[in-house]
């Protein structure tokens, strides 16, 4: 026998087969048997969560010769025509792959005859936000006056995108995600069926991952098995994933919040060498980051997935780490996530961001009192020339600062009346790796010109350096009659700081 895609082989055949969705199964089974059916259903959701399959069995359903409460029998020649895809007045059609033209045409031209061989006539059209305008005003003149023996079935994950006209005349479902616990179960049973075992932290890991969807998490476990055979355990999953394990996302967290740049780099340097895609370690990251910051919040187990091994670590680093912090990283991931499409330096890039999270600066909570013991011992001078000691060892991040800027003017008004009133009409434009932007618009050349000397720069440079207790660097920049923004500081001008107003020539 040919070899059949597990989630093929238990593709769920009755409604209560289908996992997850009891809200549509009993309102469906409801209606057929008081034969209340509409003649157009949208069943919305995310992907592998049921929609195709509810579909197909409420397609036999209204065409069973042998209906049991509401369910198909599975064992009529319609039942089995239909399971065998070989039934004439049950037609699928697939959006997504040639936009539905021709077959909505034809369904078009169909749709009055009655059906040839069942007592319904169905219409599946999955994907149908693929369809194009002329196909969806097709379909409109259909739904418009459906034709007794039709029933229409339109599954979508992206029920935004059909046209208000369309949704209006559709009983509307909306699929949710299965959550883990069910997945994993379900799993659990076709394991056995196959006769394969499987760790427990292995089968969760494949719940976890497939994200609500039960197709997904079928079609994973389905590699495991081609993968490993008859005994599955985590490190399989693992590397069919590709994923990082949650032990090695640790390590690199443990990395960030001991500030250890080499520790990072070997590990991040591990992951390249087995093979890791850079996008999946972000993506497992930030799912770790998450796990820690709800153990932080909201330490709920139904909220919480994290294997037995994993949660003690990650309760001692959520203990360490702070709310503000751990919001922050899942930003600052997530954002690299976004920019690798754009990047030919894929490693740099996840690099990058690591290190502009431990620049930026953390707090662990429980480190805070002996970091500062600690400088005070290292660096007593220092500590003495700073009277303002304890909030200069505050790292704080660029939204802050931003948010700050408000103190900032309020210092700088102590220093310099005029520097203030020229950064009157400024807005900080970034504040990244020590460095802190102030963009003029081209109106304000002026103010541009007299807060780009020196003295002022330096004003604005000890007050941020002050308030973010790290050494930054002022730059500012105008905006020209294009829009571009350009640096002012030209050759010129250091050329005068050197030489003063001397005669001089550039080449
Ligand atoms: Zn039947």
């Amino acid at each position: 026998m040919s070899y059949r895609a597990l989630y093929r082989v238990f593709r769920p055949q009755t409604f209560s087969e289908v996992r997850g969705q009891n809200h549509i199964s009993t309102t469906l089974k409801n209606a057929i048997v008081t034969e209340r059916l509409a003649h157009a259903y949208l069943f919305c959701g995310p992907r592998g969560t049921g929609k195709t399959s509810s579909a197909k069995i409420l397609a036999k359903a209204v065409n069973c010769l042998d209906l049991q409460n509401g369910e198909p029998c599975n064992q009529c020649a319609n039942c089995k025509a239909i399971n065998e895809e070989n039934f004439l007045d049950v037609l699928e059609i697939d959006a997504a792959s040639n936009r539905g033209i021709d077959e909505i045409r034809d369904l078009r031209d169909k749709v009055r005859f009655a059906p040839s061989q069942g007592k319904r006539k169905v219409y599946i059209i999955d994907e149908v936000h693929m369809l194009t305008n002329e196909a969806f005003n097709a379909l409109l003149k259909t739904l418009e006056e459906p034709p007794a023996h039709v029933l229409f079935i339109l599954a979508t994950t992206e029920p935004q995108k059909i046209p208000l006209t369309i949704l209006s005349r559709c009983q509307r479902f909306d699929f949710r995600k299965i959550n883990t616990a069910e997945i994993a179960d379900h799993l659990a049973e076709i394991v056995k069926e196959e006769g394969v075992s499987i760790s427990d932290d292995a089968l969760n890991a494949i719940a976890r991952k497939a994200a609500g969807g039960m197709r997904d998490a079928i079609s994973v476990l389905d590699q495991c098995i081609a993968f490993a055979g008859s005994r599955i355990e985590l490190h399989h999953v693992e590397l069919v994933l590709g994923t990082v394990s949650e032990e090695a996302t640790a390590s690199l967290i443990d990395a960030v919040l001991q500030q250890d740049y080499s520790q990072l780099f070997l590990l991040l340097h591990d992951f390249m060498q087995q093979g890791k895609d850079i996008k999946q370690i972000l993506r497992d990251c930030i799912q770790y980051a998450r796990q820690l910051l709800l153990l932080k919040v909201a330490p709920n187990e139904k909220l919480v997935e994290l294997s037995p091994d994993s949660i003690g670590k990650a309760k001692e680093q959520a203990q360490a780490l702070q709310v503000e912090f751990l919001g922050r990283m899942i930003n600052r991931l997530t954002a690299a996530e976004k920019d690798l499409r754009y990047s030919n330096q894929p490693q740099i890039l996840l690099e990058a961001a690591f290190v502009d999270l431990m620049i930026q600066g953390m707090e662990p909570v429980a480190a805070e009192p002996a970091a500062a013991v600690s400088n005070k011992s290292r660096k007593p001078s220092a500590q003495a020339e700073k009277p303002d000691a304890k909030p200069v060892q505050k790292l704080i991040a660029s939204e802050e600062l931003l948010q700050q800027w408000a103190d900032v003017m309020m210092q700088i008004k102590g220093k310099s009346i005029k520097l203030h009133a020229f950064l009157n009409d400024v807005k900080p434009a970034s504040f990244q790796n020590g460095e802190l932007i102030l963009r003029f618009g081209q109106q304000y050349g002026f103010h541009h010109k007299m807060v780009n000397q020196e003295e002022n720069i330096r004003i604005i440079s000890q007050v941020v350096t002050q308030l973010t207790g790290q050494p930054v660097k002022v730059s500012v920049e105008l905006e020209n009659e294009d829009g571009y923004i350009k640096q002012e500081l030209t050759l010129v001008d250091e050329a005068k700081k050197l030489f003063g107003d001397i005669p001089i020539e550039i080449i």
